[in-house]
Formats: C-alpha cells, structure tokens, sequence
C-alpha cells in the first residue's frame, strides 16, 4: 500500500525525521524555492502536515491541501494553526503536551533566578578581570519569600508554582476559573489585580485572540518598580512596545523572555533595554523532552492512519 503523503513544514531532529521517512512520503516545504509552485504540485496529494508550534500551519497552506485530514504540531502551542480552517473542514489537530511542561517551568525559574541574581553579568564581572580590579559585584535582590503572580495556571503555570513554593514563594494566580487542587494559592483573575499582588510575574498563557497584549501598560504599572516580568508563553500575550517604555522607564524592574514577536528577529530595543534577560525561545530545549515531544507527535500520525483516536487531541 502507498503510504500516506505528508506535507512537513520545517525540520525535525534526525532521530524524528528518519521514522517519518520510513512512514510517509515526506514532502519538505520548507526546502522549496518556489512555495506556492511546489503546494500547487503535493497539495492535493497531501493527508497530513507535520508543522512545529512556532511554524504553525496558515490558512493558505492547508487550503492547498483540499484532501487534508490532521495536522500534528510538535509543541504546546498551535496559535499558528489557522485553526478556522481546520474547524470549518473538520481537520483534526494534535500538539505534545505534558511532555514539555518540567523543562519550560525549569527555564522558567532559572530566568527569574538569572535575572534578578544577575548571575550573566557576575559571570563576566569573573571574566572580565572586574572582580580583581574592582572588588565585590554590586548586591542584586532576594529571591526566595518574595510573591510570584502565575498569570495562567494551566500545566506550565502549574509547574512553575510548585516551584516557586520550593523557594518559599507566596502564589497567586489568574486563570478563566479557579483550579482545583490549587486551593493553597490565591486565585486573583484580573491581570492587573495579580501584578499589584506580587512581585515576579510569569506568563504561562495560551495565546489566544482573548489573551493578546494581556500584559499590557496598566499591568506594567500595577507591577511597579520592583517587580519583574518573565514570558515563557508566547510573545502576543505582552505588548512588547509597552514592556519596552516600562523597561526603558525604570517602571519596572526588569524582563526575562525567552520568547518575542517576529522572532528571531527581536526588536532591536531589546538589546539595549536595561535589566532585560533574552533566551533563544527553548523552553523544551533538551534532548530529552525534544525526543518525547518527536514520538507523541509521530504517535499522533500512526494513530490517525491507523483509524485509532489521536493520543493528544487539540479541543477545536
Ligand atoms: P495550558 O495547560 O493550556 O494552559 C494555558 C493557560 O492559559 C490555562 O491556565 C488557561 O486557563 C489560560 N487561558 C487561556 N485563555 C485564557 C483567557 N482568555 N484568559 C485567561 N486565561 C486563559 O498550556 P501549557 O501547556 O501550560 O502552555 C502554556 C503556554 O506556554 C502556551 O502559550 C504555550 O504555547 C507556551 N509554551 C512555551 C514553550 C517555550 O519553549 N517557551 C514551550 C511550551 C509551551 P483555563 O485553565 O482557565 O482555561
């Protein structure tokens, strides 16, 4: 039997691309000088799309590929997916949650630890012969006991809080209802309510059309001079203009990012912010959870060519 055709929009880690290989025929999209020329050609040949969160799949794509069934995201986050389109022709989607969820709250918490320890710049105050010539780096600020705000206690946020109770942290949290289990922790939904209630906050959102620029000026604000902002979520959930003034500002402390509109190119602001920690969006970053998250996607496609339910549906 002909196995399935599959459009695959960017690449994978060899050890994910040699069993798609074996189990499809894969068509690389991104390799493709000419794009609209090569979907015109595979687009009707195509059942699946193999994308990645930060690629998604877009509303031209997938009505190129008339005889689409699913889309498989590696990644959390499928706000790439034109997901009208797939709603309207009943295209199911997946995405690898769970996998990912210690690793993204780990960089998480070493952000707000890099960031307010200014362990970067002690490190080059080492390097640069400064400790020698100059003494002792300057004081930075206490972590452990301070308030952080979860702003999206979803699996990640979640995380996060369980770590930040590890270093004596109060928690509060905003989400679209109270969680159970999370009884402990103070549940505050409104954004600018929750940045006047702490000290860190971490934004640990989906992105949605609801959730665009959540973090907006009056949040910066409710957050103060001492407060930090730390976005591990996805960049359309902070309005990076706003973040900038109040960075630029001194109106808040600082900001960790490890994700940014129209990255990787950032906004050249960014670089010369003061007290601002930029990390290349690798939240999921290690070979460990890159591996799990290439086999749930993979057993997300041998799931739907198999007839079976998908293992990690996306509700649409
Ligand atoms: P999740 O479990 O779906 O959690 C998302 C949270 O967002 C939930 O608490 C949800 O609240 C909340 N939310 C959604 N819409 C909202 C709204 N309109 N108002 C208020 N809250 C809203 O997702 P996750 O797996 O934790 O992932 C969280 C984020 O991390 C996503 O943006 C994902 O793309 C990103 N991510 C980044 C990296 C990286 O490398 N930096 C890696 C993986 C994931 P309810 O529970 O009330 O619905």
């Amino acid at each position: 039997m002909a196995k399935p055709q599959v459009l695959q929009v960017g690449p994978y880690p060899e050890w994910d691309q040699a069993p798609l290989d074996a189990a499809y025929t894969i068509h690389r999209w991104w390799e493709a000088a000419d794009k609209d020329a090569f979907l015109a050609e595979v687009g009707p040949n195509i059942r699946a799309i193999a994308t990645r969160g930060d690629l998604g799949a877009s509303e031209a794509m997938i009505a190129a590929c008339p005889n689409l069934e699913m889309i498989a995201v590696f990644g959390v986050g499928y706000d790439a997916v034109h997901l009208a389109s797939c709603r309207a022709r009943g295209i199911k989607v997946s995405n690898t949650p769970d996998v990912l969820t210690e690793d993204v709250a780990d960089i998480a918490l070493a952000m707000l630890l890099a960031l307010v320890r200014r362990t970067g710049q002690a490190e080059e105050w080492v390097r640069s012969g400064d400790w020698a010539a100059k003494g002792m780096f300057p004081l930075t600020r206490k972590v452990s006991g301070t308030r952080a705000g979860i702003l999206g206690l979803g699996r990640i946020g979640a995380a996060i809080a369980r770590r930040c109770e590890g270093f004596g942290m109060q928690i509060a949290y905003s989400a679209r209802s109270p969680k159970p289990g999370a009884e402990h922790w103070t549940y505050i939904p409104d954004a600018v309510e929750l940045a006047r209630n702490c000290d860190h906050l971490f934004v640990a959102l989906a992105a949605t059309p609801e959730t665009r620029h959540i973090v907006n000026a009056k949040v910066l604000q409710a957050l103060g001079p001492d407060g930090t902002v730390i976005n591990i979520s996805r960049a359309a959930n902070v309005d990076e203009s706003a973040l900038l003034d109040a960075l630029e500002q001194g109106e808040i402390a600082g900001a960790a990012l490890d994700v940014f509109e129209g990255e990787p190119n950032l906004n050249p602001r960014f670089l010369s912010a003061p007290n601002v920690l930029l990390q290349p969006h690798h939240g999921s970053g290690t070979v460990d959870t890159r591996k799990a998250m290439g086999k749930l996607m993979r057993d997300n496609l041998t799931a739907h060519f198999a007839g079976q339910p998908l293992v990690t549906p996306v509700a649409l």
